[in-house]
């Protein structure tokens, strides 16, 4: 066990080309694996990874998309490596029941929230927001390669700032996919009584925090592995500057 700890916190931490995490040929192959290696042990978490084939998500790279790592997406963002998605499912499964309202910020390549639909449904409803456009634009397509019905009604995709999250809207269940030096305000006030968000918190130095908000409303923060993801920018502020930097040209 401890070594299997270790071996994921090297597998997350160390640089692309130095992973130690398995190469497999085939979705079903990287699940098998996932599962060998304790990194997947819940039933309904196996199920939607087994149901959303990772390639689909890397286009282009099928030599690579069932290895462990994390890929380049393009924009100068990555799709997380399968065992920090089995990861995070797994931290959140308990909130992902069938009917659930999901927020997954930073949706980069759409795989995440393809499995958490598969897990909220009936009923579900996964809301997936990037501030980069083209990105929400590529998640549509890797989307429509096979799970294509489930987008505009269990899988909603829009352009905006995790900052923010979804005005006006709650969640039982939020995903973070880039640090914040701090826990952003909207999205705590956005997590409903009983849910819980898991986002990475941090600069250089980042930690992969769970937050529970209480039926009271207090919140409950711990944090469970060192991680190293991508920067949650501070989107409107930089739209903001480069529509200035623009009129100014
Ligand atoms: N879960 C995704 C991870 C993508 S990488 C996957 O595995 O495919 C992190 C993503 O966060 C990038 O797509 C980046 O564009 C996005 N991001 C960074 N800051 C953001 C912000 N303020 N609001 C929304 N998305 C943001």
């Amino acid at each position: 066990m401890r070594r299997r700890l270790v071996s994921l916190l090297l597998a997350h931490l160390l640089p692309a080309t130095m992973q130690i995490g398995s190469i497999t040929r085939s979705n079903s192959m990287l699940v098998d694996a996932l599962v060998r290696q304790g990194l997947v042990s819940d039933s309904v978490v196996e199920a939607a990874m087994r149901s959303v084939d990772r390639a689909d998500f890397c286009p282009g790279q099928a030599t690579v998309a069932y290895d462990d790592r994390p890929l380049p997406i393009g924009f100068a963002a990555t799709i997380s490596a399968p065992h920090m998605h089995a990861y995070a499912l797994t931290l959140l499964k308990d909130h992902l029941k069938p009917g659930a309202r999901v927020l997954d910020v930073g949706v980069g390549s759409g795989y995440l929230a393809a499995c958490m639909a598969e897990m909220v449904k009936p009923g579900g409803q996964v809301y997936g927001i990037d501030y980069i456009g083209d990105l929400v634009t590529l998640a549509k397509q890797n989307l429509a390669r096979n799970h294509g019905e489930k987008l505009g009604t269990q899988i909603v995709l829009a352009q905006g700032d995790g900052w923010h999250g979804v005005p006006g809207a709650s969640f039982d269940c939020i995903h973070v996919g880039a640090a914040a030096p701090q826990l952003p305000a909207a999205l705590l006030e956005q997590l409903r009584a009983g849910g819980r968000m898991v986002i990475p918190v941090g600069t250089s130095q980042q930690e992969l925090q769970v937050v529970d908000k209480r039926q009271d409303g207090s919140i409950d923060t711990h944090s469970v592995l060192p991680v190293r993801y991508v920067p949650l920018v501070h989107a409107t502020a930089r739209a903001g500057r480069d529509s200035a930097a623009g009129a100014a040209a």
